[in-house]
């Protein structure tokens, strides 16, 4: 075998697990973004650090530098039923960060004992005597081969691992749409936007830098028209778009079964939204991405016998929260509920105009 392990994909959860993993492992990671600047791959993303990832990088010992924290820092989000009308103001704690800044920003904490290809897909895993063997395209788009003892997936939401390997542990994937607007409203703000005419899902806005975010994940049919429909919704309750500065799309996790969070099988594994980690009542997944990195780095490091069955046992509680996020996207979903909790008024924070 060339190398012990085989990271395919460094956002956060495969740049964490390099991080992380013993330096004894010969280890190579592929990566189909540049090492730096704007070139390549960019996750759409909202950019925003919830309380648990915060832990986990407390946990890890890492600080966030502050040339990756986007201007303004907000602490509240304004929630809106487009059904029922009823807005809410509820306090929250995220760090605004730059999202592409941030994943090469993990990227570069990756030791130099590592081997990372950059600009680098990977085309396919196929299994061989004693491990896997990994086909890419390097970065002059030239086809390679290298082989491993052990895999892990830990591309995304289309991760090429999971469907090629499993490809009966589908996973329900809605299309994320992001577009950007010089922010023209009076003061900057977050929201969340409910409106079960465009989606099942939900929809957010974010003021970062001067600009203004608008997204939302819907289902992959008419997903475009969708979002143009909600926009129009939206202007009429004073949101303030313009011309688009960009529009970015990419596929999104959005789990509805307990089974459709997967760790994988014989010596493969499976970690971050590869896995269906991600939040189905908020889509946040930086957390689970950072929580199932460690978690795997540290079954690997043990040299325990049996590593998939560790890795299964060890991420019970992890898969068992983000269970909990699946009932509660389904109350936050369900018009009804929603208007019922909007109306109690829990924990609204009333805003001095
Ligand atoms: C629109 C949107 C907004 C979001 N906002 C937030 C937010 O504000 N806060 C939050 O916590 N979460 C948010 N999320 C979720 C969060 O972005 C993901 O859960 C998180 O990025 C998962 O990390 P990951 O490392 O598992 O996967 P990813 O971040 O998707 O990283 C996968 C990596 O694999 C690489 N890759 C993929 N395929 C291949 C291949 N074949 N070969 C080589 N490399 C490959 C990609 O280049 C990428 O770098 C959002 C998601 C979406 C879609």
């Amino acid at each position: 075998m060339d190398y012990d392990i085989a990271i395919i994909g460094l956002g956060p959860a495969g740049s964490t697990l390099a991080r992380l993993l013993s330096s004894s492992f010969k280890v190579i990671a592929l990566d189909t973004k540049h090492k730096v600047g704007n070139e390549g791959f960019h996750k759409p993303c909202g950019g925003l650090l919830a309380d648990d990832a915060q832990k986990a990088f407390a946990r890890q010992n890492i600080n966030l530098p502050a040339d990756i924290l986007t201007d303004p820092q907000i602490f509240s989000v304004r929630t809106y039923d487009l059904q029922t009308k009823l807005v809410r103001n509820y306090q929250r704690s995220y760090v605004s960060f730059d999202r592409h800044k941030f994943d090469l920003w993990l990227k570069s904490l990756i030791p130099s004992n590592v081997t990372v290809l950059h600009n680098t897909l990977c085309k396919e895993v196929r299994r061989i005597i004693d491990g896997y063997q990994i086909t890419y395209l390097d970065e002059n788009k030239n086809e390679q081969n290298t082989t491993a003892q052990y895999v892990v997936g830990a591309d995304g939401a289309n991760s090429l691992v999971r469907r090629m390997r499993y490809p009966h542990h589908t996973i329900r994937q809605y299309v994320a749409i992001q577009q950007w607007f010089t922010d023209q409203h009076k003061k900057p703000f977050y929201s969340c936007i409910f409106d079960n005419e465009s989606t099942n899902c939900y929809a957010w806005s974010i003021s970062k830098d001067g600009y203004f975010i608008l997204g939302g994940a819907f289902p992959k049919k008419e997903a475009a028209q969708n979002f143009e429909h909600l926009k129009q919704k939206l202007i009429k309750q004073g949101f303030i778009f313009g011309e688009p500065f960009k529009t970015e799309k990419c596929l999104v996790i959005y789990p509805n079964r307990f089974r459709d969070f997967y760790t994988g099988s014989e010596n493969i594994f499976l970690i971050g939204e590869a896995a269906g980690f991600i939040s189905a009542s908020s889509l946040e997944g930086i957390s689970y991405a950072l929580d199932s990195a460690e978690i795997l780095s540290k079954i690997l490091n043990n040299g325990a016998p049996n590593p998939n069955k560790r890795y299964y046992q060890k991420t019970i509680q992890l898969r068992l929260k983000l269970y909990s996020k699946i009932i509660k996207a389904k109350i936050l979903t369900t018009p009804l509920c929603r208007k019922l909790l909007m109306k109690s008024k829990v924990q609204h924070i009333k805003r001095i105009e």
